[in-house]
């Protein structure tokens, strides 16, 4: 039996998770879930469930929870970000999920990594601001990293087991990141200052939560992935090509000296990443449905408009310039989503606010952790600044 923790548990990976874990009851045991404020979903899934321990991310939160389940007397309920930390170190979790959307997310993913366990890393997002401190510890206190994001699971599976000792050496010549282009791959650009957060948040093929959605029909979604992959599979940005595939059925690529290309396919359904991570090196049923390629019949692929999607010419910028250009990018990223579906700001201003942060807040090359969380803060405040003096 192995004991997992799921960090975010109430959000659109979490619930995924829940599925698949659901269908191995003989495998794995739900020790820990957590949220932000979402108590009753929180509630629901305890009652569902049966964790030993639930926390929320503040203590008032954690009160309303405690008082809706005093009929669950082996329930342990905390709140605060020290017990998130807490929760995803204890020494009774072999495997956490790491599902916290955003930055938020970085010090109980980096507590598993410490803490040596398997990580299934959803929160793209601690990798973006600080991937080369967070690839060292994972190396450093001997964790075991495992791809959720589709794409990079796709490229896990299609590496050589080997594949840490060096992609050149293993005869690998590009990584073909594939993304669907969002819900406006094929809008006019004339129409893009008027896209409501509900357009933007109608993803054609996956069902995601509301900061990733709107990340994807920005792109910035590719531009966080390019990082990722860069992180992950320790390739230069230049390595890895990014291709649209409308039809989301290749998850991604992964080309090799020889002219082979190996691609990953499935129905979009987070359910078959996670089983993967999960069960691996096992296969383990996840409950999405066989693929029918001749039901799908077409696969089609273009390239990439960095004139329509600005976000993935900052992204690889951000990755170029390298330091903390990355939490840079990603802070100001997270607050001008978040104008945006508060309907603060167009959505063409989320890529304008996020350039214009990255000429004015002076990155640097550091891998202290205080110097990172220092700039992702700037950042945040300058681009919150910029929105208010509109
Ligand atoms: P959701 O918005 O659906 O869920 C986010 C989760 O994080 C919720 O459980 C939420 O709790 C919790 N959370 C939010 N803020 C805080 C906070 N301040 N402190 C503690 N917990 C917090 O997001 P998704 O599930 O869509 O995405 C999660 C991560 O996975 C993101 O990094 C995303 O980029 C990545 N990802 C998602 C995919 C998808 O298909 N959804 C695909 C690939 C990657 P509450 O519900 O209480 O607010």
């Amino acid at each position: 039996m192995k004991a997992v923790c799921i960090l975010g548990a109430t959000g659109s990976i979490g619930q995924s998770t829940l599925d698949v874990l659901s269908r191995h009851q003989d495998q794995y045991q739900l020790y820990a879930v957590t949220a932000n404020t979402q108590v009753d979903k929180m509630a629901e899934i305890c009652r569902r469930y049966s964790p030993q321990v639930a926390v929320m991310a503040d203590a008032e939160s954690a009160s309303l929870l405690q008082a809706q389940l005093t009929d669950l007397p082996h329930l342990q309920v905390l709140g605060g970000e020290q017990a998130l930390g807490e929760v995803s170190a204890a020494a009774e979790v072999d495997v956490v999920m790491a599902a916290i959307v955003g930055a938020v997310g970085l010090m109980p993913t980096l507590s598993a990594v410490r803490a040596g366990k398997r990580v299934l890393l959803a929160n793209k997002e601690a990798l973006v601001m600080a991937g080369h401190l967070f690839m060292h510890e994972v190396s450093k206190f001997n964790a075991e990293l495992l791809p959720i994001d589709s794409e990079h699971n796709a490229i896990f599976q299609c590496l050589p087991g080997n594949y840490p000792s060096g992609l050149k050496q293993n005869g690998v010549t590009k990584i073909l990141l594939t993304g669907s282009g969002g819900p406006f791959r094929e809008t006019p650009l004339e129409q893009f200052s008027s896209i409501t957060p509900e357009q933007a948040i109608a993803h054609p093929n996956w069902s995601m939560g509301p900061k990733i959605s709107v990340d994807s029909a920005t792109m910035m979604n590719k531009g966080l992935e390019l990082i990722e992959a860069c992180w992950l599979f320790d390739v230069p940005h230049y390595d890895v090509d990014i291709v649209l595939h409308p039809q989301s059925i290749i998850h991604s690529m992964v080309a090799y000296s020889d002219g082979s290309v190996l691609a990953q396919m499935g129905l979009p359904d987070m359910r078959t990443p996670i089983a993967n991570a999960l069960g691996w090196p096992d296969r383990i049923v996840s409950g999405v449905e066989p693929l029918d390629l001749v039901q799908v019949s077409q696969l089609n692929f273009e390239q990439a408009d960095e004139n329509r999607f600005p976000c993935l010419r900052l992204a690889r910028q951000a990755v170029e310039q390298g330091g903390t250009s990355m939490a840079i990018l990603n802070a100001a990223n997270e607050i001008a989503v978040q104008a945006f579906l508060q309907r603060d700001i167009a959505f063409t201003q989320i890529a304008e606010l996020i350039e214009n942060t990255m000429n004015h807040v002076q990155s640097r090359q550091t891998d202290n952790l205080q110097e990172i969380l220092q700039d992702d803060r700037k950042a945040r405040t300058y681009t919150q600044q910029t929105i208010l003096n509109g």
